[in-house]
């Protein structure tokens, strides 16, 4: 079979999406089932210089690489004396602006994610999105990005993955049809550490401690706190236009089952599979393809039960704030998300307690009840998003 090739820029490519991304893209290059052959054309890093050292001698291989963004300057500077000819940015959305390709995997984390995405679109390339980021700030924008410029954008979240593929699979491309047949989307959580235990002040290393997947800091944290999944209800509001009154969350500690949808004669179609982001990676990649992976075969006998419990929102405020929040509209969802990245931040540098991150990111969205100011678009957006975040830092210096 002729594969067909497709440029790839990934963004956050040491992380721990990234990295994942790099496993499934060595695979396929290398399986014959593939229908593409995945070039990488670009990758970015915050500072992680190991790994651009450790893969250095695999990227200049790889005659195919172009343009390497490190958006921390003291690394770029120490990175550019040694490579004269891959062009080095400082800057994500221009990397993005100016290298050729097909497909961007954005697993960036935070609100850095929200620019590179919009020029993608605007260059009319497709994106896999991780960085949840982006939707929970630019939800709408984004999605008027995307049929405007008649893209796709693919989830890369197992749950969304998994709403993804069933909605399609279930319902097929009948849009108009779609929101009225489902009846609501359930949206499992592992429920983090603190799920069903009392924990009164958490330390960073046991909030650290995920039962199920193995993440980035960030992301860990807000699993702890059910941030996470409160993200998700939003992410899935303006990833399949639902209403937020259809989604609903449920704890499901072994996370093998992915998601839910309910149609309207009552019947629930769940995705089950093992918890390996290589899944939804993959997914994304070949989509609309499957393709055989190299992943350990799962088997439901060698799960001795699957347990569902009701979320306990008092308990978790994160995750009612999130309901709420979204319900009021984007500005609300972007000071929340930049609040969130902040105090879970100060968190992690031990600046704060674990029951600070709620306090300080609701006190922000209450705050800006008050004023309310802005509009959606994407230069309002990126103000608000660096106000909040500007003025949490000066308060906690
Ligand atoms: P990691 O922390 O493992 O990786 C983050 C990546 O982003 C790294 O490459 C890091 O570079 C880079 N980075 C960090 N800060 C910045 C910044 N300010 N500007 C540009 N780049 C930056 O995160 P994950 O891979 O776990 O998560 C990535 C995204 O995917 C998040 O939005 C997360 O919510 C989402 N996601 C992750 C899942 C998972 O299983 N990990 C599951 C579902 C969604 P460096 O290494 O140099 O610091
Ligand atoms: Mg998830």
């Amino acid at each position: 079979m002729t594969k067909q090739t497709k440029k790839v820029f990934l963004l956050g490519a040491s992380g721990s999406i990234g990295q994942n991304t790099i496993d499934c893209i060595r695979y396929l290059n290398k399986s014959q089932e593939s229908p593409f052959f995945y070039e990488l054309v670009g990758v970015s890093i915050y500072s992680n210089f190991d790994f651009l050292t450790k893969i250095e001698s695999q990227l200049s291989a790889d005659s195919s690489l172009k343009s390497i963004a490190i958006c921390d300057k003291n690394s770029l500077s120490a990175f550019q004396k040694k490579n004269k000819k891959i062009n080095l940015y400082n800057n994500l959305a221009e990397a993005i602006r100016e290298t050729d390709f097909d497909l961007l995997i954005n697993a960036v984390v935070g609100s850095a994610g929200l620019e590179p995405t919009v020029v993608a679109f605007q260059k009319g390339c497709d994106v896999a999105l991780a960085n949840k980021e982006t939707l929970i700030i630019a939800g709408k924008l984004i999605k008027d990005l995307v049929v405007k410029n008649n893209c796709s954008l693919f989830p890369i979240d197992s749950e969304h993955s998994a709403l993804f593929f069933l909605i399609k699979n279930i319902l097929k491309e009948e849009k108009n049809y779609k929101q009225n047949l489902i009846n609501r989307v359930i949206i499992t959580a592992s429920g983090g550490p603190f799920w069903n235990n009392k924990i009164e002040n958490p330390s960073v290393e046991q909030a650290l401690k995920h039962p199920s997947w193995k993440m980035g800091s960030k992301i860990t944290i807000d699993s702890a706190t059910m941030m996470n999944k409160g993200f998700e209800v939003i992410e899935a509001h303006y990833f399949f236009d639902l209403p937020f009154k259809k989604i609903e969350t449920i704890i499901h500690p072994q996370s093998l089952i992915h998601s839910i949808v309910e149609t309207i004669d009552g019947e629930q179609y769940a995705q089950i599979g093992s918890n390996d982001m290589r899944h939804p990676i993959q997914n994304a990649l070949t989509y609309p393809f499957l393709c055989g992976n190299p992943l350990k075969k799962f088997n439901l006998w060698q799960h001795e039960k699957l347990t569902f419990y009701p979320p306990n929102h008092q308990k978790f405020p994160l995750l009612e704030l999130a309901y709420q929040v979204g319900k009021k509209g984007q500005l609300y969802c972007t000071v929340m998300n930049a609040a969130n990245e902040i105090a879970v931040s100060l968190f992690l540098q031990k600046k704060i307690s674990f029951q600070e991150i709620y306090k300080i990111v609701s006190k922000e969205v209450n705050n800006f009840e008050k004023k309310k100011q802005g509009k959606e678009n994407l230069k309002d957006i990126l103000n608000l998003d660096k106000e909040v975040k500007e003025k949490l830092i000066r308060d906690f210096r």
